[in-house]
């Protein structure tokens, strides 16, 4: 039986017999990893496409699936903004594998918020509501993301996942 190990949010589950989760670690190029995974599963090179929002900068990490095939990478960064950034990844892959109700139990159970991340907007939010998790989880206060200003005020996914953790305290 395989098991999944979700390093940063520290969960691990049984995957089915079909299903693998791959950690595929730090990469040098988020953009060339990908094409990588893609000629590996057999896509012609040809058909290999950049996602026109990517530009010609490289994103700071990815979760990609191939069928049963669940991929994580990102790029090397500061301490803080890896757990960010990884976590963030292990989100996405979670909530692909139908389970993110174990993501919610360590937030009730450990953190006291009550959220229920199907009724988020989005996969962003709730990727970043991952981030959030992991750093609280090893005591780094939120505000740390302000480092990354860049980050920090172009993203609306972000702020919005952190005025609904605040709001979520259990009383
Ligand atoms: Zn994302």
């Amino acid at each position: 039986m395989n098991i999944a190990k979700i390093k940063i949010l520290r969960l691990e589950f049984p995957l089915e017999d079909h299903q693998t989760y791959n950690d595929d670690g730090y990469v040098d190029s988020v953009i060339l990893h990908t094409a990588q995974l893609r000629l590996k599963y057999g896509i012609p090179v040809e058909k290999i496409e950049i996602p026109s929002h990517w530009d010609f900068s490289d994103p700071l990490g990815r979760y990609y699936m191939h069928g049963d095939d669940h991929h994580i990478f990102y790029l090397r960064s500061s301490l803080w903004m890896n757990i960010f950034n990884r976590a963030h990844e292990e989100t996405h892959a979670l909530q692909c594998l139908g389970k993110l109700d174990l993501l919610e139990d360590k937030l009730r159970d450990e953190q006291r918020r009550n959220l229920d991340l199907w009724g988020l907007r989005n996969d962003e939010v709730r990727a970043y509501m991952g981030s959030i998790y992991a750093l609280r989880m090893r005591g780094i206060p939120l505000w740390v993301s302000r480092i990354n200003i860049d980050f920090n005020y172009n993203n609306r996914d972000f702020q919005e996942a952190k005025d609904i953790y605040k709001k979520s305290k259990i009383k």
